[in-house]
């Protein structure tokens, strides 16, 4: 790591800290001895979401995640589950050509997951994903599964 002041090629670490996904690095140039801060973060998957009203927004893994946690609520579903669901979608976007996705086709793709998780999860994701337009449309929902 090059320093930032003089620009000299060697820095040592002199501290390191790990924050939610990223490690924090305190850094000090062997030449200069200032000190300065670096932040490594894993790759961000590239992925546009278009929304229905053709909005582009980035996606995020952390709303994702949240979404599928609040289906999974009082479910015996455990973390490392919800994360490798999340895991499992994002790798079936990245198989997509395209890195635009629209935001239905993500929740169809948690919805398929959910459901072969847990039926209870799967109901309560789907219905604020697809806010199902009128109880009848639900209730079709519902009988599907016990079939
Ligand atoms: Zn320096």
């Amino acid at each position: 790591m090059k320093c930032i002041y003089c620009g000299n090629r060697e820095t040592r670490v002199a501290d390191k800290r790990d924050i939610k996904d990223s490690t924090r690095r305190r850094r000090e140039c062997t030449k200069c001895r200032k000190r300065f801060t670096t932040y490594e973060a894993p790759e961000s998957v590239n992925i546009t979401i278009v929304k229905k009203d053709s909005r582009r927004e980035p996606y995020q893994r952390e709303k994702l995640t949240k979404g599928i946690r609040i289906a999974c609520q009082k479910r015996p579903i455990s973390a490392d589950r919800i994360e490798k669901i999340v895991a499992d979608v994002e790798n079936s976007i990245k198989e997509r050509k395209s890195n635009e996705i629209p935001s239905q086709m993500v929740g169809e793709l948690v919805m398929k997951k959910l459901k072969s998780t847990d039926k209870v999860a799967y109901i309560r994701f789907a219905s604020v994903y697809r806010s199902f337009e009128d109880i009848n449309e639900f209730e079709k929902e519902v009988r599907a599964l016990k079939k």
